[in-house]
């Protein structure tokens, strides 16, 4: 699996995931207050999360990550000031991607941005944690959901996120100019 496309709802914002392979990569759902909030910012219906309250998110680095088209349109969103920085597209309020740092080599691409003819598994792969199962707004049956972040995802994600890290894929990235300052302010939810 080489590429992904990204697209907002629109069309205006496009890019591109290279080189995506499930095996460095971590398919999350994560139920977090914080992921039901920032999705609550977003039109209803906008599909952001799934029944249960999760977001389906792939975790990868920002090096894989380009937009193509439409980088007038990103925006930030911080819950607080040392949140996620959480960026999705003005023109239509798509949400595309969270990152934690400009140093960090690691963003989530929102399930909502990714182009993906047919089941979401069949290109991503199945989902390798299900997190924050307490604040889950239902119990998933059948599913092993873990209650907060466990050790687990840190131990299942250090196989692509250490050689990550190591290799400085923190950049480039869409979403950090090469001086680390992001290309938009970022608003703040809660000052
Ligand atoms: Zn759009
Ligand atoms: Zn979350």
């Amino acid at each position: 699996m080489p590429e992904i496309k990204l697209q907002c709802r629109c069309g205006k914002v496009r890019g591109l995931v290279s080189d995506f392979s499930p095996h460095r990569s971590t398919r999350t759902i994560c139920h977090c207050d914080d992921c039901q909030t920032y999705a609550g910012q977003f039109p209803e219906d906008s599909g952001i999360l799934d029944e249960f309250g999760g977001s389906d998110i792939v975790q990868l680095t920002p090096a894989q990550v380009t937009i193509t088209q439409g980088m007038d349109q990103l925006r930030c969103l911080r819950l607080t000031r040392k949140g996620l920085y959480r960026w999705y597209a003005d023109c239509c309020k798509t949400p595309i991607a969270n990152t934690v740092s400009s140093k960090f080599a690691f963003v989530g691409l929102m399930h909502n941005a990714l182009t993906i003819n047919g089941p979401l598994d069949a290109c991503l792969g199945p989902v390798n944690f299900y997190i924050q199962g307490k604040s889950a707004k239902a119990q998933r049956p059948g599913q092993k959901v873990y209650a907060g972040l466990p050790a687990a995802w840190f131990l299942g994600s250090v196989s692509w996120l250490l050689p990550a890290i190591i290799k400085g894929k923190h950049k480039p990235s869409p979403f950090f100019n090469s001086d680390g300052k992001p290309p938009v302010k970022p608003e703040i939810l809660q000052a």
